[in-house]
């Protein structure tokens, strides 16, 4: 195995061993980089001296033995996560030249720990969209198949760690921006309980929804990522005081005392495809196969969970991203003479159709007028689904579902009809609505030979039952396979 195809944990092993240096891994990925992503196209910023250096000080802590699990290790940032000295773009027009002069938490808890960051990577502009189409500077393609979409928003991400272009990466999840790219890529993605991980010096999209998660090629790769970026932050007032828990001791052979609950509404979903629908079956079989029993159970609001998300999360969109109005944030149309033309040309310049689109409906929904029939219905509606979730954990400790209706599909078949796009977020929606955590895991491939992933979600703040279960999976299912790049 290659220096590049190795996992956080093998990779850290390895350093510890002095089997190679953090200065030949991150050469590695570098080399990986420049081999493949003119093809992939899922960075947007290469920080080569950058990383160098970086891996050069995770040497000198390996060697005075004060290493920690992510000393040394390379890794990508999606674009909308702040790095300091480093270009941070949204992949908006508007951010093209931000070099933000402060690091965000996470990043700054990655770099404590002597993480090596290579780059950032590319997304849909603002983390709005599923596929990774609406960047303002390239389309990501999936590694497994070039012509299809790696998901998204955080496609650049799933599409780099795929493709061994980074050993993991963070993200961002909204609406399923983590999960869904994870499940096109066939890698692992988090997103954790609302809280769970500080936001400061993320840009915002919809505030009550987003939470920043790492994407890895396995579970315990995962949870070493969040086990560092995890914890109460005096800088993000909706940083939980929660105790965080070691995310790596994973506790327990097999499953049994775990209860899964399945609501068989969405297997037998409209627009699921069958091939989905086997492979999520069949893991359902290995989750029982490892002692933990299945029971139905019931999420009857989900079906109204597109419709609250495109309410809630437009309107908030429409109120952060307010900012970039290029003169306090953002590019400026230095060509207008006129203040509202300067700010109008300023906005639909900097800004692309799909977060103007956004921005459009949710200033409508948060009208005077509007406000009560539309973000406080859609909030109602965010109640119950909630609630089912609340009575559904009265019976069981995890749920499992599809990510994504579909596996990916081809580069533009979405771009000319946003409903389709929303519509392939039904399953990931409910639990940024209702604030708990969910993983996705691959669990199969479709007959033309791309990934599946099962989606697992459990109780607020208990990622350890997300993690063990998880785990538990990916071994017994021995998924394995990578994209023949
Ligand atoms: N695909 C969803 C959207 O377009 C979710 C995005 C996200 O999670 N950032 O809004």
């Amino acid at each position: 195995m290659t220096l590049h195809e190795l996992t956080i944990e093998q990779a850290a092993r390895g350093l510890r061993k002095k089997e190679f240096s953090a200065k030949e891994l991150t050469q590695a990925v570098l080399d990986r980089i420049d081999a493949v992503d003119a093809r992939v196209q899922a960075y947007l910023t290469v920080d080569r001296e950058g990383a160098m250096a970086q891996a050069e000080a995770a040497d000198q802590r390996l060697e005075k033995g004060n290493a920690m699990p992510l000393t040394g290790i390379p890794m990508g940032i999606k674009d909308l996560i702040c790095t300091k000295g480093l270009r941070t773009t949204c992949a908006s027009k508007t951010l093209e030249n931000f070099v933000p002069p402060y690091d965000a938490t996470v990043i700054r808890r990655l770099k404590d720990a002597g993480a090596v960051i290579v780059g950032k990577h590319n997304m849909d502009e603002f983390a709005m969209g599923a596929t990774t189409e609406h960047s303002a500077f390239k389309i990501t393609r999936n590694p497994w198949n070039l012509d299809r979409i790696p998901g998204g928003s955080s496609g650049g991400s799933a599409a780099a760690v795929a493709a061994d272009m980074c050993l993991g990466a963070l993200g961002s999840d909204t609406g399923g921006s983590i999960r869904q790219p994870a499940s096109h890529c066939g890698v692992v993605g988090v997103k954790p309980t609302y809280g769970r991980v500080s936001r400061f010096g993320a840009a915002a999209f919809a505030s009550s929804l987003d939470q920043i998660g790492p994407l890895g090629k396995t579970v315990m790769d995962c949870a070493i990522l969040l086990n560092a970026i995890s914890g109460p932050d005096p800088k993000d007032s909706t940083a939980s005081p929660s105790p965080v828990p070691d995310f790596t001791q994973i506790t327990g052979e097999g499953l049994s005392g775990i209860t899964i609950g399945v609501d068989r509404a969405f297997m037998t979903a409209g627009g699921l495809d069958p091939q989905v629908r086997t492979a999520i079956s069949n893991a359902i079989g290995t989750i029982e196969s490892l002692g933990a029993r299945c029971v139905d159970i019931s999420l009857p609001h989900t079906q109204y969970a597109v419709a609250a998300y495109c309410v809630i999360a437009s309107s908030e969109a429409s109120s952060n991203l307010a900012r970039y109005d290029g003169v306090r944030y953002g590019f400026r149309d230095k060509e207008q003479t006129d203040l509202l033309e300067m700010y109008t040309q300023s906005r639909s310049k900097g800004l692309g159709p799909e977060v103007r689109r956004r921005i459009i409906l949710g200033t409508y929904a948060l009208s005077a007028g509007y406000y009560d029939a539309y973000y406080g219905k859609a909030s109602q509606v965010r109640t119950l689904i909630q609630n089912d979730f609340e009575k559904a954990f009265e019976v069981c400790d995890a749920i499992v579902s599809p990510v994504a209706p579909t596996p990916a599909y081809p580069i533009g078949d979405t771009i000319e009809n946003p409903l389709s796009m929303y519509l392939l977020d039904l399953f990931t929606l409910s639990a940024n609505l209702s604030g708990i955590p969910g993983i996705s895991v691959p669990c199969g491939f479709s007959d033309d030979h791309m990934p599946v992933g099962l989606q697992i979600m459990c109780r607020h703040f208990d990622e350890s039952t997300l993690f063990r279960i998880a785990r538990q999976f990916e071994q017994q299912a021995g998924i394995t396979g990578k994209p023949a790049i």
